[in-house]
């Protein structure tokens, strides 16, 4: 059997190599609303003269690194919802976050990332790039203007993240921005709260905009992706290199996954803004909180920022607990909570819970500060749950 040929096939090939050259047939064209998941390392070419090895080129695909139909039509599409000249698409947010660092600093180089930024921003930055004779400077989140005073002749990259993680402080990005233009220093953002609609990084001055898609792009906690979208030519040309050299290859079934969660963005976030303000206000009015830091409510750091910059509110905030509650009680808080899940990350369907008693960026507030995340349950459920896990406590 194994070596025979079938003497009754059409072609003359052996059928193991049968196996390897049959191309895809298509009976005409497949109109369907779902976007196509195109899977594929190597490209073909006709002819030699074809396969050009230029990632530039936007109407050829030259290799699955570089682009395959459908990790570009995502970044396409971040593109136009950021308003941006491009967007790469990445495997995580993370991922986004430093291919912008690496893409902008060389030894030598002097950046500034706010104290309030993604915890293994801050990592990345403290150690592979201070490795690598990068020197990162932290900044007060809510230094606006003031950060004039700290771009150096070095200064290549500033980066902002507002909210900030888990402290939720507004920035002001478009005095930040205005201050690093002057000196000609480019301004990357980490816009993954705004899901790319709230806030328009571009019009407010920013070079770079990157997003966790894994949130709310995503939105369901099944995949993870990033994106680095940019303003101009020069963003463009130095975000590009990186990319390419670095590898940053992503899964087309993860991109269409995320494709289809962009169908559904707009509801969700109108939905989970008005379940999560419920929430919010309630924990407000108990007397076990002492702040809910919620962008749209007052106890928020840089509050006024959001009212004036910012479309709309997300899913996920911060409270901080009473004078006097230790770490344990805390801890009773969070364990008792049922329909919020204990777990990292945020923008998905399902409520979620966090704790950081060790974190020592949280100073005095470590022991009571806890992050919430609203899902798409009922909010009287969840009102529910949190009012039983704080009388339990
Ligand atoms: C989750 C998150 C990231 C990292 O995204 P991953 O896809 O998990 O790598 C970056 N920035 C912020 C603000 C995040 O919340």
């Amino acid at each position: 059997m194994d070596d025979r040929r079938d003497e009754h096939a059409p072609s003359p090939l052996h059928w193991r190599t049968r196996l390897i050259a049959s191309a895809p047939e298509m009976r005409g064209e497949f109109h369907s609303l779902a976007p196509a998941v195109h899977r594929g390392s190597t490209v073909v070419f006709n002819r030699l003269s074809e396969a050009v090895d230029d990632w530039q080129q936007a109407e050829r695909y030259t290799y699955g690194l570089y682009g395959t139909p459908t990790t570009l039509e995502l970044g396409k599409r971040i593109a136009e919802l950021d308003g941006a000249y491009h967007c790469f698409v990445t495997p995580g947010g993370q991922a986004a976050l430093a291919l912008v660092s690496l893409a902008y600093c060389r030894g030598g180089s002097h950046v500034l990332i706010p104290e309030s930024a993604y915890g293994p921003t801050t990592e990345l930055g403290e150690d592979l790039l201070a490795g690598l004779g990068i020197e990162v400077e932290r900044y007060d989140p809510m230094i606006a203007e003031g950060i004039a005073a700290l771009i150096r002749p070095a200064t290549t990259l500033i980066w902002c993240e507002s909210p900030g993680s888990i402290t939720m402080e507004i920035q002001d990005v478009p005095a930040i921005a205005a201050a690093a233009r002057a000196r000609g220093v480019a301004v990357a953002l980490d816009n993954t709260y705004a899901a790319g609609v709230l806030f328009d990084a571009f019009a407010h001055g920013v070079d770079v905009s990157v997003q966790a898609l894994t949130k709310y792009v995503g939105g369901h906690s099944d995949l993870l992706l990033g994106s680095v979208s940019v303003a101009h030519e020069t963003a463009y040309a130095c975000v590009g290199r990186a990319h390419r050299l670095i590898g940053m290859a992503v899964s087309p079934d993860d991109c269409a996954l995320a494709i289809r969660g962009l169908q559904t963005l707009g509801v969700r976030l109108a939905h989970l803004e008005r379940s999560t303000l419920t929430v919010a206000r309630w924990l407000r009015e108990r007397p076990e909180v002492a702040a809910v830091l919620h962008p749209a409510l007052p106890d928020c750091p840089g509050h006024a920022i959001w009212s004036r910059d910012f479309t709309g509110s997300a899913s996920v905030f911060s409270i901080v607990l009473a004078d006097g509650w230790t770490a344990d009680r805390t801890a009773r808080f969070v364990d008792g909570l049922r329909l919020f899940r204990i777990g990292f990350s945020w923008g998905g369907v399902t409520s979620l819970v966090m704790a950081y008693p060790d974190s020592s960026r949280l100073g005095a507030r470590r022991e009571r500060l806890v992050r919430l995340n609203v899902g798409l349950e009922e909010p009287a459920d969840l009102i529910e749950d949190l009012r039983r896990a704080l009388d339990q406590a």
